[in-house]
């Protein structure tokens, strides 16, 4: 095995390009790592270590955007006080992974770029409307997060021969708010029952002017749940509304029953419960934010 660590994109690209596949990008390893180990992945030849990439480590504003280089950790996410306050989902979602340790390493790229239905980073992601951007021997591009997945834990970034390279997102303004609650056994360190994140913009009328939904694991992929989203535009942040949001999102998801997590009627429950609970902190906080 050879460990690379490239100090720019290109340098990361050629050494990618000279393995033709047999080599895998990594971030903190705390998927990758665990799931060759476990063998679980097709053997490689070499890691190209994308977080000691010069410009990538931070987290800038630019453009009207909030930009995360995909070698800033779960942890620097947690605690960037423009996050916490304009990425409030984002940053609650990202302080749920794992332990400390896990968020000491594990970066927000890895979670996107691995694409599993229940990343919890990628679900606050989802519902701010993020971006992620890809660089290839074609160039760079910028492309909506949610349109990155294929399936449980395949992509359409290729991870062997493209960087994720940034990631980004438009901070919440005035009358904009978001929230995350994620649903789990209390064993600590175990995949998610359910996550959910809202992202919720009011008018001057007081009705919901926008709304951005990401919720997993409820198909085969992160799910940006557009048609939620759309149900909740136009009409005032209220219960019975709420309500309604809810039952577009059961109409439209693919619960599953895991025999170690929770049965398909718990994962129902669970989003009846803590949707309209979501729903209403994110409506609060754009209040709290005029
Ligand atoms: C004990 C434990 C607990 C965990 N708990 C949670 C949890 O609660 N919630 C949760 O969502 N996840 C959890 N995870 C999973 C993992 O920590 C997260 O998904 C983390 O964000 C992965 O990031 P990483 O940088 O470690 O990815 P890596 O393991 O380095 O990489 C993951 C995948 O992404 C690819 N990749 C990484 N970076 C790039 C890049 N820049 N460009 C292209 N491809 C890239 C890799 O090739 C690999 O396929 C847990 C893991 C452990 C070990």
């Amino acid at each position: 095995m050879n460990y690379y660590t490239p100090a720019t994109v290109d340098e990361a690209l050629a050494v990618l390009h000279k393995y033709d596949g047999r080599a895998r990008v990594v971030g903190g390893g705390t998927d990758l790592l665990v799931e060759t180990r476990r063998g679980l992945r097709r053997p490689f030849d070499a890691v190209v270590d994308a977080t000691r990439i010069g410009g990538l480590r931070e987290i800038t504003e630019s453009g009207g955007y909030i930009v995360i280089g995909c070698g800033v950790t779960h942890s620097e996410i947690v605690n960037d006080p423009r996050i916490r306050a304009r990425g409030t989902c984002l940053a609650e979602s990202c302080g749920v992974i794992g332990g400390p340790q896990v968020r000491n390493v594990g970066t927000l790229a890895g979670n996107v770029a691995h694409a599993l239905p229940a990343g919890d980073g990628t679900i606050g992601l989802l519902a701010l409307g993020g971006d992620v951007q890809i660089s290839g021997s074609d160039g760079t591009r910028w492309m909506p997060a949610r349109d990155t997945f294929k399936g449980p834990g395949r992509s359409h970034i290729d991870r062997q021969r493209e960087l994720l390279t940034r990631l980004r997102f438009r901070p919440t303004g005035d009358n904009e708010g978001s929230a995350f609650h994620r649903v789990m056994r209390p064993q600590g360190l175990c995949l998610p029952i359910i996550s959910m994140a809202a992202r919720i913009r009011l008018g001057d009328d007081g009705k919901i002017e926008g709304a951005g939904i990401g919720m997993g694991p409820v198909g085969p992929i992160p799910w940006f749940a557009e048609p939620v989203a759309d149900a909740l535009v136009g009409a005032p942040p209220v219960q019975e509304h709420f309500e309604h949001a809810v039952g577009v999102a059961l109409e439209n998801v693919q619960l599953r029953e895991s025999k170690y997590r929770a049965t398909r009627e718990y994962r129902e429950a669970m989003i009846r419960t803590w949707l309209p609970v979501i729903l209403a902190t994110a409506t609060e906080r754009a209040g709290a934010s005029r």
